[in-house]
C-alpha cells in the first residue's frame, strides 16, 4: 500500500484521532481534514482575525493550525508580537497626549 492509499490512518490535526486520509471531516470531533480545515486556520484567516478579532489570541490559531509550516508559525507570532506592541504603544501615546491635553486645559481655566 502507498501512502497516498485514500484509506491509510492518518491522524486528526487537531484531536489527534486516528481517522482515514480520505475523511473530509474527523468523525470525532468533526474539525475538516485536508482542503475543508477552516478559513480561519489559512494565512488569509490567521491575518484577518488578528487585524479585526483575536489580536494578540490569533496566536493560538496560529500554533494550533494544520497549514501552517513551524517556520511560518515563528514569523507570524513575532509579526503578532509586533503588531501587538505596536497597538499598545499607540494607545498609550494617545493616552499621554489627552491627558496632555486636559491637564493643559484644565490649568488654562486656573484649576490645576
Ligand atoms: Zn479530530
Amino acid at each position: 500500500m502507498e501512502l497516498t492509499d485514500p484509506e491509510t490512518p492518518a491522524p486528526c490535526w487537531n484531536c489527534k484521532a486516528i481517522i482515514a486520509q480520505r475523511d473530509k471531516y474527523c468523525r470525532y470531533c468533526g474539525k475538516g481534514q485536508g482542503s475543508n480545515v477552516p478559513w480561519y486556520y489559512s494565512h488569509f484567516g490567521i491575518i484577518v482575525m488578528t487585524l479585526f478579532g483575536l489580536g494578540p489570541f490569533s496566536l493560538g490559531l496560529v500554533w494550533k493550525s494544520p497549514r501552517l509550516s513551524r517556520e511560518a508559525k515563528v514569523a507570524y507570532t513575532l509579526g503578532i508580537l509586533v503588531f501587538t506592541w505596536y497597538v499598545a504603544m499607540y494607545i498609550y501615546n494617545a493616552y499621554l497626549a489627552i491627558n496632555a491635553l486636559l491637564t493643559g486645559a484644565l490649568s488654562g481655566f486656573g484649576l490645576q
